[in-house]
């Protein structure tokens, strides 16, 4: 937290905010969030789920925080630490809300802090939440460290209709984390990513290959590896670019081990070349453009960031992630254009 104090506080909810928490519930329902109601939610069920929530509290069976500011009610969040005997150290994170006029004040993410503060005063070391994949939420708790268990696909209806997938997330709080470490030459970043999109560029005219380069460069800042794709070439399935550039740096070290490398690639890595990172121990991934569809390094799964794999992989997406990602597009969009052969 920074020094300046908060635009507003956040506060454990007493009996009296029933009223403003119902409006808050009603709102969010009505904006199509998804938290369990369905639209039109009637104000009287709206104080008949806070009556019982607040009565939880009262019992130390619910955590709720109010975020307010000059008296109004900017946010909500809840925390219910799970009852069953052999999850003694897990609570479920949720309806947090934030109130449109609210938004974008940081407000949701302060509510989220501050309920797993409340979850480690109480000894709830892990925890877990379902995400709507429809209005971003769940991108919003990737950006607070939580991971990507999986999708589930028509698991709740949206509060406007149509059914919605959702996310389901999970954060263990005292997991150790990846080590931050800052190149040393902050523009090398921009340089190899160059090289990266130069190979992508080379894939999609030499080959007719999806265009994705890769470079993997050594602790010393030397090139080691070098690839693009050559699934349709090679006969290859695995012959991602990052495959490719990997199994050329173990040849030219003597080593299926790739340790203190960094691997530059201009789309986000999939489950299997993330998977293949954690194996060759690479100490950083910097991708170019996400991967909405099968990106492993958060955006859909988190193969990369997985605390339980004994290998921390540092990753940092979206350098010359719009050069990376319009050049896919391009590609995509005249294959589109052919006639299909
Ligand atoms: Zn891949």
């Amino acid at each position: 937290m920074d020094t300046q104090a908060a635009p507003f506080q956040i506060v454990p909810a007493r009996p009296a905010d029933r009223e403003a928490l119902a409006a808050l519930l009603v709102e969010t329902v009505a904006g199509n969030g998804s938290v369990g109601f369905m639209h039109p939610l009637a104000p009287d069920r709206a104080l008949a789920f806070w009556d019982e929530a607040l009565a939880a509290a009262a019992r130390g069976e619910r955590v709720v925080l109010c975020a307010w500011a000059d008296g109004q009610l900017l946010g909500s969040g809840s925390l219910v630490p799970v009852q069953a005997p052999s999850q003694p150290h897990r609570a479920e994170l949720t309806k947090v809300m934030v109130a449109p006029a609210a938004r974008g004040a940081g407000v949701g993410a302060a509510l989220v802090k501050a309920l797993e503060q409340a979850a480690g005063r109480l000894g709830r070391r892990l925890l877990t939440l379902d995400a709507s994949l429809v209005e971003g939420p769940a991108a919003f708790y990737r950006g607070l460290g939580y991971h990507v268990a999986g999708d589930i696909p028509e698991y709740a209806y949206k509060p406007l209709g149509g059914l919605g997938a959702t996310r389901v997330m999970w954060k263990l709080l005292d997991a150790r984390s990846a080590p931050r470490r800052a190149p040393a030459d902050p523009g090398a970043d921009a340089r190899y990513m160059g090289l990266a999109l130069d190979l992508a560029a080379r894939a999609e005219q030499e080959f007719d290959e999806i265009p994705v380069g890769a470079v993997l460069v050594s602790a010393a800042g030397q090139v080691i590896g070098e690839g693009w794709n050559r699934n349709i070439r090679d006969h290859d399935p695995s012959a991602h670019a990052e495959i490719v550039a990997m199994r050329q740096a173990g040849q030219a070290l003597g080593n299926h081990r790739l340790v203190g490398t960094t691997l530059y690639v201009t789309l986000e890595p999939c489950s299997m070349c993330a998977m293949a990172i954690v194996h060759a121990r690479v100490a950083r991934v910097v991708y170019g453009a996400r991967d909405p569809k099968t990106g492993a390094c958060g955006s859909v799964f988190d193969v990369t960031g997985d605390p339980r794999h004994n290998h921390r992989v540092q990753v940092q997406g979206g350098v010359l992630g719009e050069e990376a990602g319009a050049r896919l597009t391009r590609y995509f969009r005249a294959k589109r254009g052919k006639p299909s052969s």
